[in-house]
């Protein structure tokens, strides 16, 4: 197995399987670890419907084994397992891996981010089959349908006013007695006729059945507990960027997210470039970080091209 890698990509999501078709087709010979989640967040949800070039949709799981395909097709060498340390103050940066250590003259981070859940089981039992953390992705399938959303940040008025957009009545469940959400998003939350706010409310419980979920247990200011139906429920709590790599070694917003220099992929060490959802709190969609990806080797394929003369 090949120890000295020219570019080595972190993560197996669109970002890092978009980073290694072009790498691959430049001739760099990338290396992609594919890291906890083979195939990355999109393997999580059911139907891709939004993905250009899948008029019929396409489900997660069969979309990241294409993209494997197209990069293994271009000479990709795909490695199971984990990056567990990278030593950046070293040139070429000494990379720890599951499998053996490695140098590598230039790396893409794509570990992209996860949505935080509640932490309940029937959540987790229900995670597509009306349990999403993603109401772009996910919303169509419950139009004319009665939606949950819980959170009180940006995200959350963000998608229950999407939400309320094609569905029938929408419940935003916040833990507070206020939205922390901007003043904006508030605004067009008080604004919308079919969301309802229920401030002071903690989910208990998903109820659901063979066919998914069929409601929320949720509990009031009060301590009164009672069953809400709707269809679909949404998660909005946040998301964590899997940078926990890079802490310390890299500049990352207050939230850990990796910053890159405007309109590039470069972060702050010369020949560490970052795509996809860890670089990206805003849009958080696959096709964005296919997009991000393919910048991210394009700026390798250029940092190396330049140390070579
Ligand atoms: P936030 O961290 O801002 O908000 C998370 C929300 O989820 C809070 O209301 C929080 O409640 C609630 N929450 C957290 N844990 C639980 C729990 N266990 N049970 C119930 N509720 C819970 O995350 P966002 O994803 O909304 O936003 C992240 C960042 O991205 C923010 O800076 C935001 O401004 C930004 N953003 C901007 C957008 C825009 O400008 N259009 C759109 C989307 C995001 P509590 O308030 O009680 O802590």
């Amino acid at each position: 197995m090949e120890r000295h890698v020219k570019c080595l990509i972190i993560g197996s999501g669109p970002a890092g399987y978009t980073a290694a078709i072009y790498a691959a087709r430049a001739g760099l010979e990338p290396v992609l670890y594919e890291g906890i989640e083979p195939g990355g967040q999109l393997t999580t949800t059911t139907e891709i419907e939004n993905f250009p070039g899948y008029p019929e949709g396409i489900s997660g799981t069969a979309m990241m084994a294409d993209l494997r395909r197209q990069a293994e097709r271009f000479g990709t060498d795909v490695r199971t397992g984990m990056v567990t340390d990278v030593d950046t103050a070293k040139y070429p940066f000494a990379v720890t891996a599951d499998d053996g250590a490695l140098e590598a003259e230039s790396i893409i981070i794509a570990t992209g981010a996860s949505a935080k859940y509640l932490g309940l089981e029937s959540e987790q039992r229900f995670r597509g089959m009306g349990v999403s953390a993603c109401a772009t992705c996910d919303g169509f399938f419950y139009r004319k349908q009665d939606v949950a959303v819980v959170g009180g940040g940006d995200t959350a008025c963000e998608e229950a006013t999407y939400l309320a957009s094609i569905c029938r009545q929408v419940y935003l469940i916040v833990r507070k007695p206020f939205l922390r959400a901007s003043k904006a998003m508030q605004e067009r939350v008080a604004s919308t006729p079919n969301i309802k706010v229920l401030f002071e409310h903690n989910t208990v419980e998903v109820l659901g059945d063979d066919d998914g979920v069929t409601g929320v247990k949720v509990r009031n200011g009060a301590g009164e507990v009672y069953d809400i139906p709707v269809s679909g429920f949404f998660l909005a709590i946040g998301h964590h960027p899997n940078t926990e790599l890079f802490a310390g070694k890299l500049d990352m917003d207050e939230n850990g997210y990796i910053r890159t220099q405007p309109d590039t992929s470069k972060t702050s060490v010369e020949g560490i470039f970052a795509a996809g959802d860890v670089r990206d709190p805003h849009y958080r969609q696959a096709i964005v970080a296919a997009g991000s990806g393919c910048i991210a080797a394009l700026d390798c394929e250029r940092f190396l091209s330049s140390r070579k003369k």
